[in-house]
């Protein structure tokens, strides 16, 4: 694939988009998120998104799980607030229902697992929200049964699936997925109307409208299971800032690599580098840009 300078999103393209924090700035002008994910076996996968979101900026995070999750990841994000949600034997089900009237944003998916009584709750998320919402690992799943309640979604929705769960959404294999990646993505951007962000060495992102970027940051030290769900964190805390949308996701995946790459510069090997060491390191790709 052809790639031309304006679809690759670079450096002096985050510096110019990325809000300042300004000098009477509050919580509040920075967005209040919701974080849901979590279930007995995945804990930590919720716990790296909440300290993800926060890192990168968010003015409120809370995480939402069943109380055991919360009680397991709590002490992770002290400046974090949690909501309990009912489960059946360790994973969500559709029991509880959440207002989302206070939320500028949410996202959905990481560490849910895939039992049947989480996707009915899926559903009621994504029937309900009333603000933008990101799915993301399990959440993926999950939809791939719930594509019409997609079509009728009133607001924004990203996707954020790595080859194999892009696949899946499509019913197709991921050679397929590789083989033609802006194809398959634009497509499902513009028959669903949402937000793509399709991972990988270089991430696509895609707009409903079509219109796709490419992130050049990150290395293989993010192939290992946490890196998605630190992504997500901070894809949510750039959707609560005053830019676009796509230009929120194309700095999100930008910020991520690119702490991946700094530590990996001086601080740590690609074998070492945990997503945990991710989230830290956002401190140096802020303190590199702003
Ligand atoms: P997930 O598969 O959901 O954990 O997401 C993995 C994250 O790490 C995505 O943001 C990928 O773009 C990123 N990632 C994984 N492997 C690489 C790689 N070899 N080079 C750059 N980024 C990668
Ligand atoms: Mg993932």
């Amino acid at each position: 694939h052809r790639l031309t300078n304006k679809t690759v999103w670079q450096l002096d393209n985050v510096e110019k988009t990325l809000p300042k924090r300004e000098l009477f700035d509050h919580k509040g002008n920075h967005g209040k998120g919701l974080i849901i994910g979590g279930c007995k076996e995945m804990p930590g996968a919720l716990s790296m998104s909440v300290q993800a979101a926060l890192k990168s900026g968010a003015g409120l995070i809370t995480g939402a799980s069943s109380s055991p999750v919360i009680q397991m990841i709590a002490g992770n994000s002290v400046e974090a607030m949690y909501i309990p949600l009912m489960d059946t034997d360790g994973y969500l089900n559709n029991h509880s229902k959440v207002s989302f009237a206070i939320y500028d944003a949410a996202a959905i998916g990481m560490g849910l697992g895939r039992k049947k009584i989480t996707q009915d709750f899926v559903a009621h998320v994504m029937n309900t929200a009333t603000c933008p919402i990101i799915i993301d690992g399990d959440g993926l799943y999950h939809l791939s049964h719930l594509l019409p309640d997609l079509n009728a979604r009133a607001y924004s929705t990203v996707i954020t699936p790595h080859p194999g769960e892009m696949a899946m959404l499509l019913g197709v294999t991921i050679r397929e997925v590789l083989q033609k990646p802006f194809q398959y993505a634009k497509d499902f951007a513009q028959t669903y109307s949402v937000y793509v962000v399709l991972k990988g060495r270089y991430t696509i992102i895609t707009a409903p409208d079509g219109v796709q970027r490419l992130n050049p940051t990150g290395n293989a030290g993010l192939s290992k299971g946490g890196s998605g769900d630190v992504l997500t964190g901070i894809m949510l805390a750039m959707v609560m800032q005053k830019q676009s949308l796509l230009d929120a996701l194309c700095n999100a995946c930008f910020i991520h690599g690119m702490s991946a790459d700094l530590l990996v510069q001086d601080q740590h090997s690609e074998h070492d580098l945990l997503a945990s060491d991710v989230i830290n390191g956002i401190t140096r790709v802020y303190r590199a840009i702003l």
